[in-house]
């Protein structure tokens, strides 16, 4: 291991642009980054957290708002940047809405607001990152993280519109990975399992889950913590994974290792 891939300096003289980060996994992430040596550019729709998180990370952060679904907003960005830091090292699709109401009874407002946020966002941030890289000839390697889910991978009850943006984030990530290789930028997802923030277990729609007994079936036995989706988030977009791209990186302590097993009944 060299000193550049020292624990806590992975990303040491690169800039971080995260999405969604004004809380939840979002802030963590950008916390975990600025840990191991990063510069962060975070943003969100929430002008105020993200003015508090901003705050909290230091003055190695700053804060723009953005709603990723705004195509306007995401050119306002990359002006932004063409104009001082240029591409940044590492883009991190992170915000995203959960909705769970079952297929049949979701309709198409929710269905299609959550595709909008969830893979609209990511596919507008990798157009803006590439426009960046093209603009600047960045000579630069890049990496793109997008944050899908262990719902992008197997279905739940009531994961209807939600599964369907994270299995089509998983899917974007390996056409954008095929694609984008010959630029040096790698693309790959995060698939983590129920991590403990706002969406899952601070969410009232979910005041009814038994959060303690859903961890006691997890192999690692808890739920996940945002800072271990940061650390796979800091590997990923650091030179440590510089021969990764498109893969799934599953963060769930276990969670899809396991399959329903047979049930034992009494005999005689
Ligand atoms: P939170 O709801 O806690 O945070 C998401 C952040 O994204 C919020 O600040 C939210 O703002 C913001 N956001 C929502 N819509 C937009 C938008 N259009 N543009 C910009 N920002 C927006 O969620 P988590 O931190 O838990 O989730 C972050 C990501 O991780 C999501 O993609 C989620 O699907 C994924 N994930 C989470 C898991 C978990 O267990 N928590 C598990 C697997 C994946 P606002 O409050 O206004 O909505």
């Amino acid at each position: 291991m060299t000193n550049e891939h020292a624990a806590g300096a992975l990303l040491a003289g690169k800039v971080v642009l995260v999405t969604g980060a004004a809380r939840g996994l979002g802030a963590a992430i950008a916390a975990t980054c600025v840990a191991h040596g990063a510069e962060l550019i975070v943003t969100d729709v929430l002008e105020d957290a993200l003015a508090e998180t901003v705050a909290t990370l230091g003055p190695s952060a700053t804060g723009m708002v953005l709603d990723v679904r705004d195509a306007a907003a995401w050119d306002g960005l990359v002006e932004q940047l063409l104009a001082g830091r240029g591409r940044p090292d590492v883009l991190v699709n992170n915000a995203g809405i959960i909705t769970s109401t079952p297929l049949a009874d979701t309709d198409h407002e929710a269905f299609q607001r959550t595709l909008d946020v969830n893979l609209g966002g990511a596919f507008l941030g990798t157009q803006a990152y590439v426009r960046l890289h093209r603009e600047t000839r960045c000579a630069r390697p890049g990496s793109i993280v997008n944050i899908s889910s262990v719902r992008g991978m197997f279905a739940g009850l009531g994961t209807g519109a939600y599964s369907a943006s994270k299995f089509a984030i998983r899917g974007i990530t390996k056409v954008a990975a095929v694609e984008l290789g010959e630029l040096g930028i790698r693309v790959n997802a995060v698939c983590p399992g129920p991590i403990a923030t706002d969406m899952t277990v601070g969410n009232p729609q979910y005041a009814t889950i038994d959060w303690d007994a859903y961890a006691a079936q997890i192999p690692l036995r808890r739920l996940g913590s945002a800072t271990d989706v940061g650390q796979a988030v800091a590997w990923l977009g650091s030179d440590a994974s510089s021969f990764i791209t498109g893969i799934d990186l599953v963060v769930d302590g276990g969670l899809t290792a396991l399959a329903i097993s047979a049930p034992q009944r009494e005999i005689g």
